[in-house]
């Protein structure tokens, strides 16, 4: 029984599985909860993140990804620094209080001081006002421990999946793509102090429901403080494509990737979870739907609007075609509908990471 799972104290894999398959009203149950359990640890508030995607240009040939290395239809693109701290600067005069640089893959000396100008850069701009989150990529410790010095105080690194031998089965199997390289990574971020999220793709196909039950599970045990995770997209142009036969309905990914949501509130109470924008791909509404039961971030898109086609990771990616002012006047009002409150001029860090360091410092 759905309710007696969530009177547990203490979820285990078979609870989550359950969870995970709840459909009507077991599924309301769950989002009740979820909903409960996020007012009362994080509030019913959201913080913007200006999301700028600043290149497509990627070594990486992920099987899922449109902006795989090996697809030559892509145009690749690099923004100036300049657009990059206009785009900043956008973000900080919206009351944004935070950005994300996020990118293809580069690992380069070259890549890796332009970050530090850019982080400078961005520091110089609002008085070190505005929060950076960085999401470029495996790096060595090294360059993480430069950036963080330089001022990027969170970072994102999705695992994809958890599962070993699924990872396998969605990417090539070479050492640039390599699962404990991944995950070295992420605990070089956190050992460097940095407020860590990861998270996974939803609705892949060989993924179970056991598979995305260990993810949460997983995702608790590295003691995450934010999460982001989405609904995978099949893209033509990607070698995944092949196999969309197996897939899901889209609409029963995006319910599964709520379900997820709602499950690691549950269980990871305090960190900040974003809802993706690949939910906005699949309903319309459907980043405000995940903040109605459990996510608190949403990153609007500003990059400039000329670029934005091009980071074309999946199918339908949505809001391409307008520009940031009409990207945040939209948000605004459907969180208003669901029943949330934007913070603005607030960096938003994660409740958890703050408790960490407390508990770390005693
Ligand atoms: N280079 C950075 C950012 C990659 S793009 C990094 O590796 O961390 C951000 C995310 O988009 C990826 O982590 C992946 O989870 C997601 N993504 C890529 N292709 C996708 C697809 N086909 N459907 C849904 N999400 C996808």
């Amino acid at each position: 029984m759905i309710e007696d799972i969530l009177k547990k104290s203490k979820l285990d894999k078979t609870d989550l599985i359950h969870l995970l398959q709840a459909e009507g009203p077991d599924m309301e149950r769950l989002f009740k909860k979820s909903m409960a359990v996020k007012e009362e640890y994080v509030q019913n508030k959201v913080y913007f993140r200006g999301l700028i995607e600043f290149s497509n240009i990627c070594r990486k040939d992920c099987l899922y990804c449109g902006i795989r290395k090996s697809n030559g239809k892509v145009h690749r693109y690099d923004i100036s620094d300049k657009e990059i701290l206009k785009a900043a600067e956008f973000a900080y005069d919206n009351h944004f209080g935070s950005v994300v640089l996020q990118s293809g893959e580069q690992k380069s000396p070259v890549f890796s001081k332009r970050i530090i100008k850019l982080l400078d850069g961005m520091n110089q701009l609002s008085g070190g006002k505005l929060r950076v989150t960085l999401s470029c990529g495996e790096q060595t410790k090294e360059t993480y421990k430069e950036w963080f010095e330089h001022g990027a105080a969170r970072y994102l690194l999705r695992i994809e999946t958890s599962d070993r031998e699924l990872y396998a089965k969605l990417h090539p199997n070479d050492r640039l793509h390599d699962f404990n390289e991944r995950l070295q990574c992420l605990y070089d971020l956190k050992d460097l102090g940095y407020q860590t999220g990861s998270g996974v793709m939803i609705g892949l196909p060989f993924q179970s429901h056991e598979s995305l039950a260990n993810d949460l599970l997983w995702m608790q045990s590295m003691d995450l403080d934010m999460v982001g995770m989405g609904p995978y997209l099949e893209h033509e142009e990607t070698p995944l494509y092949e196999y969309r036969h197996f897939l899901m309905p889209q609409k029963k990914r995006f319910e599964l990737a709520l379900r997820m949501i709602a499950c690691l509130r549950i269980l990871m109470k305090d960190i900040n979870i974003a809802a993706a924008t690949a939910l906005q791909s699949i309903d319309k509404l459907g980043r405000e739907k995940a903040i109605k039961i459990g996510a608190n971030v949403i990153m609007p898109n500003v990059t400039p609007g000329e670029f934005r086609d091009d980071y074309h990771l999946y199918n339908n990616k949505p809001c391409t075609d307008e520009n940031p002012e009409d990207c945040k006047s939209c948000l605004e009002m459907r969180i208003a509908l669901a029943d949330n409150k934007i913070a603005y001029d607030e960096w938003g860090d994660s409740e958890h990471y703050r408790r960490r360091i407390l508990n770390s410092e005693f």
